[in-house]
């Protein structure tokens, strides 16, 4: 049995607000968001970090990643985006199974900083 959070929300044995799956990836929302809509996508096959991913499985995210971006864009309307993606400890990974983050920026007067 895996011990790694995110291998658990692939296989569903705990929740995870899943927003986009296919064949590849998946979707969800972080649990303690930087700000409103704060997601994450990750493949579902456990890759510690970007140094571990083949090309084709960095293809299939990134392929993702403007469908995410749009639909954030059109629910939430944010005045921009932020895509990060930290690689070991020092860079500030926490959880050690590769994820991006997709977490959009809204003018400080919405009060989402
Ligand atoms: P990192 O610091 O590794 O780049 O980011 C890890 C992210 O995963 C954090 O933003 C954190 O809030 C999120 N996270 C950690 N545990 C869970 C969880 O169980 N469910 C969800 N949805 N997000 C999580
Ligand atoms: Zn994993």
């Amino acid at each position: 049995m895996t011990s790694c959070i995110f291998c658990k929300i692939v296989e569903g044995s705990i929740p995870g607000e899943k927003v986009y799956e296919d064949e590849h990836v998946i979707a969800f929302m972080d649990i303690m968001p930087v700000t409103k809509g704060h997601v994450l996508l990750i493949p579902k096959t456990h890759r510690e970090n970007l140094y571990e991913l083949t090309e084709e499985e960095a293809s299939n995210l990134f392929k993702v990643a403007p469908k995410i971006a749009n639909a954030l864009k059109e629910e939430f309307q944010p005045v921009g985006l932020n895509l990060l993606q930290n690689n070991g400890s020092f860079a500030g990974q926490s959880v050690f199974h590769f994820h991006m983050h997709f977490i959009p920026r809204y003018d400080k007067s919405d009060g989402f900083q």
